[in-house]
């Protein structure tokens, strides 16, 4: 499992992306015309550009082999897309990489062929082309398949269990996007939590005094410019992962990289990616008795590390979609919980983040410079 402390460069994300789908479209000419040419061989065996014409086609193919694999895994194991995680829960993942391995072992007997082909140790004979032109219309057909996978997996469909309510979540995410031009009053209820380390989970010995409030509304101010907490609904109680759990934190949409402030002088205890996070930092207080936690970003701000002290008001990320937030529909996921012992930073007794800005807000919180 990765966690990349730092998101990798979009133009490499771009580059890769490209590459793995470019891989797709050579393959597949190149297994087309691998089968074309062994089909024209067959019904004139006496023209050698027709074996020759096949092996050309099969060069490209095993080119785009290679560049598929080395994009994908590029792109599965440095996490530059979504957390490795994420393509773990995924049933369309997993139908992919099946469709990947039955491509494969197809592939062995007539690379092996092939081989002997060119390197002249056997005579291409009617019965081998025969099966390799039909092996090869299989693989193209296959090919095809693996591409819709790829397609739905990127779109979040066909996630495992509580992952089926993500796209029900995401298209309310997207309407919601859509019908509000105006982003940073609009509330999304967007991402299900479908597993966990979004919110903390109460270990059962927190508890919320009104000092424990009183205490957090001096301290904190809110982590996104220009928005006024008191235009904000609160999505605190809100049902999430298909009714299962409550959202317990507040969505805040802004455009994505919009910087993202510390709400609170602290320190950072985890940068942590989850797949329903994302890029997520969790941040103790400066009285180290409350755990903030921000998800979704699109990237942390340089240099931020597991210990990094944090001053109010300093910039510790940018606002994204990573984790299960749709493309559409960045924001930031913020959480605060009362905490017994903020080295376990996932624990904690869950705070609604609003009425607490609200009243910084009411008292005139400054913000930090
Ligand atoms: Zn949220």
């Amino acid at each position: 499992m990765s966690h990349p402390l730092t998101a990798t460069p979009i133009t490499t994300r771009i580059l890769l992306a490209w590459l793995h789908l470019l891989a797709l479209a050579v393959g597949l000419a190149g297994v087309w015309a691998r089968a074309r040419a062994l089909s024209d061989s067959l019904r004139n065996p006496e023209d050698p550009r027709a074996i020759r014409r096949a092996l050309v086609g099969d060069a490209w193919w095993g080119v785009a082999a290679i560049m598929w694999l080395a994009s994908g895994l590029w792109r599965l194991i440095g996490g530059t897309e979504k957390s490795t995680s994420y393509y773990m829960e995924s049933n369309a993942f997993l139908v992919k990489m099946a469709l990947f391995l039955i491509v494969f072992a197809l592939e062995i007997w007539p690379m092996t062929t092939l081989i002997r082909w060119r390197r002249k140790r056997a005579e291409p004979d009617a019965r081998d082309v025969g099966r390799i032109e039909i092996i090869s219309y299989v693989q193209c057909a296959l090919v095809a398949t693996i591409a819709l996978a790829a397609v739905v997996t990127a779109r979040g469909y066909g996630m495992r269990a509580g992952a089926a309510a993500t796209l029900a979540a995401r298209h309310a995410a997207d309407s919601v996007a859509a019908a509000d031009s105006v982003y940073r009053a609009a509330v999304v209820p967007a991402d299900s939590l479908a597993d966990m380390p979004e919110s903390p989970e109460p270990s059962g010995t927190e508890v919320v005094t009104p000092d424990d409030v009183a205490l957090l509304t001096r301290e904190i101010a809110m982590p996104l410019d220009g928005i006024d907490p008191t235009t904000l609904r609160s999505n605190f109680d809100e049902r999430r992962g298909g009714g299962t759990r409550q959202h317990q934190a507040l969505d805040i949409m802004a455009p994505r990289g919009t910087p993202i402030r510390s709400a609170t002088a602290g320190r950072v205890l985890k940068l942590f990616t989850s797949a329903n996070g994302g890029l997520m930092v969790y941040a103790a207080d400066s009285s180290e008795r409350f755990v903030l936690m921000y998800a979704h970003l699109d990237r942390y701000a340089p240099g931020l590390t597991d210990s990094t002290r944090l001053a109010r008001g300093q910039i510790i990320g940018y606002v994204g979609s990573t984790g299960n937030a749709s493309p559409n529909a960045p924001h930031l996921h913020f959480a605060i919980a009362r905490s017994a012992d903020v080295k376990r930073w996932s624990r904690g007794k869950a705070i609604d983040p609003l009425p607490v800005l609200v009243g910084a807000a009411g008292r005139g919180a400054a913000r930090a410079p």
